[in-house]
């Protein structure tokens, strides 16, 4: 029989990390290897040994908390998130899903019950892109989509190198290679996780079931037209840039709307247009363009369409439209046999959850390229993150935790 989580505690761990912050007064900062990202580390290893726990890190700052179970030759089941911030942050973001894992891992060693494979929870390095303009750095190396001489590209504002910096910590190159996963090497993973959107808040449900995680197509779009005078030029000799990305905007918008697969988002969040002059006929667009879905056949339907839609636009307006891929990660389904797991155990310690889909990623995307991944949700107020504002009640991420413990020991003493 497990206990219940303990709310004291958690709220404990959550305002003590709340206090290796860049920004006291002004919401939470933390970026990846500062002096407060690095003085929460400590604070959690810390932590962890006390819990009993074996602390170890790996050659990209990935830093795991092990309770060992009865049978070594058996994958281990991960739980886990990120302790970094973006600038000015809450203090729930990344952090539930460390606290709730430690809580849930106190649980099940308190218990004294037997479970086979080993338990472990993972601070996933940077999750956030704050420093480095990339996000998920740690669960995305484990997944073998950033490696070792990738990092020598990636700088930070001050031109600093990944690679330079994990050196001057310490962390040693030559064990970079074991940072990488294989597909068997972790039996599953489960990440609790803020929801940052306002379904469990308006609905007053404490839990949310992850079906499936999105990620984002984005593309860099080029439009080149005619630039000239606005007086001189009649409508019907324009061939304005900046009209045919409005159209391009408005036909991604009505095609992620009209979408009949799974839930789309299309959005045209940077644009910038030339000669950004009054009286002059904008001759170059330049703008991105981010799709997103759970699901790669609903995003190939939009951009099929979306393909046909800017030829047409092409011809009629006169204009070139060019379309570079920047980026196209593959969105996460949820595996079904932990949803199920979930469920039960909401249902058998009478919490109530909804299905929900993960509009923004996190760590588990990547982890879910080689473990069996899903995610929980617990209530953001209002749905908001990213702010000082974002708030998270203590009871909910204990509730969070009680299903995320019999979650994990379930887990922990399945064969296969
Ligand atoms: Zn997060």
């Amino acid at each position: 029989m497990l206990q219940k989580a303990n709310v004291t505690r958690i709220r404990a761990w959550l305002e003590k990390i709340n206090t290796f912050n860049s920004t006291p007064g002004a919401g939470t900062t933390r970026v990846l290897f500062t002096k407060e990202e690095l003085a929460s580390r400590a604070y959690i290893k810390e932590e962890m040994n006390k819990l009993g726990l074996e602390v170890s890190e790996d050659a990209i700052g990935n830093l795991f908390g092990v309770l060992r179970g009865k049978n070594r030759k058996f994958a281990p089941v991960w739980t886990g998130s990120h302790i970094d911030t973006v600038l000015n942050a809450g203090m729930f973001d990344g952090m539930a899903g460390i606290v709730s894992g430690m809580e849930a891992l106190r649980l099940i060693k308190e218990s004294g019950i037997v479970f086979k494979r080993d338990l472990a929870v993972v601070v996933y390095t940077s999750e956030e892109p704050t420093r480095f303009g990339l996000s998920c750095l740690g669960s995305r190396a484990m997944a073998g989509e950033l490696t070792l001489e990738d990092t020598r590209s990636i700088r930070d504002e001050e031109g600093n190198s990944l690679y330079e910096v994990l050196g001057t910590l310490g962390y040693d190159y030559k064990e970079f290679a074991a940072v990488k996963r294989e597909k068997g090497d972790v039996y599953a993973a489960v990440e609790l996780h803020i929801e940052q959107n306002l379904h469990l808040d308006k609905e007053g449900i404490p839990i949310g079931i992850v079906k499936g995680i999105c990620a984002p197509t984005i593309y860099e779009v080029t439009i080149n037209g005619c630039q000239s005078h606005a007086g001189g030029t009649s409508m019907g000799d324009r061939h304005d840039a900046f009209t045919a990305a409005s159209e391009l905007t408005l036909v991604l918008e009505k095609l992620a709307r009209e979408s009949k697969g799974t839930y789309v988002t299309g959005t045209v969040g940077k644009v910038n247009v030339l000669p950004n002059a009054v009286n002059v006929i904008p001759g170059e667009v330049h703008m991105s363009i981010d799709i997103r879905s759970i699901d790669v056949e609903s995003k190939k339907m939009v951009l099929n369409k979306l393909f046909t839609e800017k030829e047409r636009i092409e011809s009629e307006r006169g204009v070139i439209i060019s379309l570079d891929l920047e980026n196209d990660d593959i969105p996460l389904k949820c595996d079904e046999n932990i949803i199920r797991i979930l469920k039960n155990n909401c249902e058998n310690l009478g919490i109530t959850y909804m299905d929900l889909i993960s509009g923004p990623y996190h760590d588990s995307l990547f982890v879910g390229r080689f473990a069996k991944t899903a995610m929980l949700f617990v209530p953001s107020k209002n749905g908001i993150s990213h702010s000082k504002e974002e708030w998270t009640d203590f009871e909910d991420i204990a509730l969070g935790t009680d299903v995320l413990a019999h979650t994990l020991l379930e887990l922990a003493n399945k064969d296969n």
